[in-house]
């Protein structure tokens, strides 16, 4: 059985990340959507509000698993006996990131596999952080994620208005 492990911060989940998930579980017959539990930036979900959109985003589809992660990848890779990591690439501004990660895990572990994938070319430029940003903005942002993400998004930027 071969089975993908798919890390990210998925602050919240995008029509990206989907779309990335999609074309994984049509290789994989098992893949891990895993939230990372300390990621570098600070989140504007909780590690269970995004699983519980990630979870909603993804229902339609099977061979899917979902967790939360912290730590190294490649140990988390190995007690899960995942034998791939799927990491989206988008424009040429990911690969230097992506490229310098991927070696250092093949380093650290030589049987894991990064497998990079493309999405659609409509969400080559999308990314979380944008959408919220534009949400600030009270910008329609139906294009990029779905329905009830937009709706979690749009009543956090009011609670952290209300709270200022
Ligand atoms: P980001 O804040 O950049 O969206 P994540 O940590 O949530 O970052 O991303 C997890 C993985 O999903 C990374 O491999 C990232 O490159 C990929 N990814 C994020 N958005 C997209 C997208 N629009 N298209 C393809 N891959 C994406």
């Amino acid at each position: 059985m071969k089975k993908a492990i798919y890390p990210g911060t998925f602050d919240p989940i995008t029509y990206g990340h989907i779309d990335i998930i999609e074309r994984a579980v049509s290789i994989f017959d098992e893949v891990v959507v895993t939230v990372a539990t300390n990621p570098r930036k600070s989140p504007m979900f909780s590690v269970d509000e995004r699983l519980d959109m990630i979870r909603h985003a993804t229902s339609h589809l099977k061979q899917i698993s979902y967790d939360c992660f912290d730590g190294l990848l490649v140990d988390y890779a190995k007690k899960n006996e995942a034998q791939a990591l799927i990491r989206g690439l988008r424009a040429v501004s990911d690969f230097e990131f992506e490229f310098q990660l991927a070696l250092t895990n093949r380093k650290l572990s030589s049987e894991l596999v990064t497998v990079f994938l493309m999405p659609g070319e409509k969400y080559t430029y999308l990314n979380s952080t944008i959408v919220k940003e534009i949400a600030a903005f009270g910008a329609d942002i139906s294009p990029f994620v779905p329905q009830n993400v937009s709706d979690k998004l749009f009543q956090r930027i009011s609670e952290i208005r209300g709270r200022k």
